[in-house]
C-alpha cells in the first residue's frame, strides 16, 4: 500500500532531505509547508505533486497562488497554515519545521496522522510533556529522525528493558579545542563550518555553542523515558557512530553509518522495515580511526545550562529554548557576540521564576514571555552604536 506524507517545513535542510527520501520510496506527498521560501515550494509543487501547500507569510503566499494558478495545488497561506497543512488525513507527519514554531503544527498533526517522524526537537524540549501525552491519547506513533535519536531507537528496537545509560555522540561543532578567549571574536561564517553535517543556520550555531547537545539531552528524555542524569554526552568527531546505548551488564550497542540524514528520515518512515536508501555505505577502512573525547563544559557552559533544566524540569526548558532561540537570531544578524548567545540564554533562565506547565498554552505563553525577556537582557549585550 503506497503510504501518505505530509512534510512541514519542506524548505529546510531535513524539509529537502525528507522530499528526496519521499520521492524515492514512492510515497504520495498531501500537504507540504514552508514559512517564506515560495521558490522551493515551486519546486516541490512541481516535484512531488501535493494536494496542499501552506506558506506562513501571507504576501507571498498569495503570489505563490498567482504563480501555481491552474495546477490544481490548493495553497493556503497565513500565521499558522503550517496547522492546515499538519491537519491534512495522512499516514505519516514529517515535521521538519525549524524551532518553537513548530509545537502548534505537531499538536495538530497529532489528531490528523498515525505517526509523526519528529526532526523539531524544540518542540519535544519546551512540551514533550503535552506532545507525548496527546500521541498517546491519540494512538499515534512518536519516531525521531534527529540522527543520535534515531541510532538510539534503533538500538533499542520496540524494547526500552534493561538500559543503564543512554550515551549521545557529539560532533563537537565548528569551534572544538578553542578557548574562551578565543571565542570571543568569532564570526558567524565561522560557527557555521560544521565539521561533518550540512545543515541549517539555527542548529549550526547551536552546535557550535553545544546548545544542540543540551537540547538533544532533553529531547531523549521525553523519547525514551529516562532521566537526564542517565544520559551522557561523548566527543566524536566524525560523526560515523550516530549514538549508543548502554545496558545493565554494560554491553553497548552503537548504530553506525554515514553522516547522511536521509537515513535516519527513511528509517522514521519505513520502521520497523528497512528497505535500500539513498545513503552512502559505510567504508570504516576508509575511515581508518574512530576518536572520542569529554566535552568541554567550561569553555561550552550551554551544555550544562540545559543539563540543568533538564533537571529542574517545569518551565525551564521552555525559557531556555526560548532565549535561546533569541539569542542565536540576534548572532546571526551580527547584534551580539558568540559567547554572547549563552550570557544572554543563562541570565534569562536566571531571571524566569520556576513554574509548572499545565497546558500547551501555559507552553506557549511561557514561550513568548521568555521571548520577550531575552530580548531585553540582550540590550544590554548589543553591538549596535
Ligand atoms: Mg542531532
Amino acid at each position: 500500500m503506497i503510504k501518505s506524507v505530509n512534510i512541514l517545513g519542506v524548505s529546510g535542510s531535513i524539509g529537502t532531505q525528507s522530499a528526496d527520501v519521499v520521492k524515492n520510496l514512492g510515497y504520495r506527498v498531501r500537504a507540504i509547508s514552508v514559512s517564506k521560501n515560495i521558490e522551493i515550494a515551486k519546486k516541490y509543487i512541481a516535484d512531488v505533486r501535493p494536494e496542499i501547500c501552506a506558506v506562513e507569510d501571507e504576501s507571498l503566499g498569495q503570489a505563490l497562488e498567482n504563480d501555481v494558478f491552474g495546477s490544481g495545488v490548493k495553497i493556503v497561506y497565513g500565521q499558522g497554515a503550517s496547522s492546515v497543512a499538519a491537519s491534512a488525513d495522512a499516514d505519516i507527519c514529517i515535521n521538519a519545521i525549524s524551532g518553537f514554531a513548530g509545537l502548534l503544527p505537531a499538536m495538530t498533526s497529532l489528531y490528523h496522522t498515525s505517526r509523526l517522524a519528529i526532526a523539531n526537537k524544540e518542540t519535544l524540549v519546551a512540551a514533550g510533556f503535552f506532545v507525548k501525552k496527546t500521541a498517546k491519547e491519540n494512538g499515534v506513533e512518536l519516531i525521531p529522525v534527529d540522527s543520535e535519536h534515531s541510532a538510539i531507537f534503533q538500538c533499542i528496537n520496540g524494547s526500552g528493558k534493561d538500559v543503564k545509560r543512554l550515551i549521545l555522540t557529539c560532533s563537537g561543532g565548528a569551534f572544538y579545542k578553542k578557548t574562551r578567549e578565543e571565542l570571543q571574536n568569532v564570526s558567524l561564517s565561522s560557527a557555521l563550518d560544521h565539521p561533518t553535517w550540512n545543515m541549517g543556520g539555527k542548529i549550526t550555531v547551536d552546535c557550535a555553542t553545544l546548545m544542540n547537545k543540551g537540547l538533544e539531552v532533553i529531547e531523549a528524555m521525553h523519547l525514551f523515558d529516562i532521566p537526564a542524569d542517565k544520559i551522557s554526552v561523548v566527543i566524536h568527531r566524525e560523526s560515523i557512530i550516530h549514538s549508543m546505548v548502554e545496558y545493565v551488564d554494560n554491553a553497548v550497542l552503537a548504530q553506525l553509518g554515514s553522516p547522511d540524514m536521509r537515513l535516519p528520515i527513511q528509517y522514521a518512515l519505513t520502521y520497523p522495515d528497512r528497505t535500500a536508501s539513498l545513503s552512502e555505505p559505510l567504508d570504516l577502512t576508509k575511515i581508518k580511526s574512530l576518536t572520542f573525547d569529554t566535552p568541554d563544559i567550561v569553555t561550552f557552559p550551554s551544555l550544562a545550562l540545559a543539563y540543568d533544566a533538564a533537571r529542574t524540569g517545569g518551565n525551564a526548558p521552555c525559557v531556555m529554548n526560548a532565549a535561546n532561540e533569541v539569542a542565536v537570531e540576534k548572532f546571526m544578524r551580527g547584534e551580539i557576540r558568540f559567547p554572547d548567545i549563552y550570557n544572554i540564554t543563562r541570565a534569562t533562565v536566571d531571571a524566569v521564576p520556576f513554574s509548572k506547565l499545565s497546558s500547551v498554552d501555559d507552553v506557549l505563553m511561557c514561550h513568548k514571555k521568555a521571548a520577550e525577556t531575552a530580548d531585553e537582557i540582550s540590550k544590554s549585550y548589543s553591538l549596535a552604536e
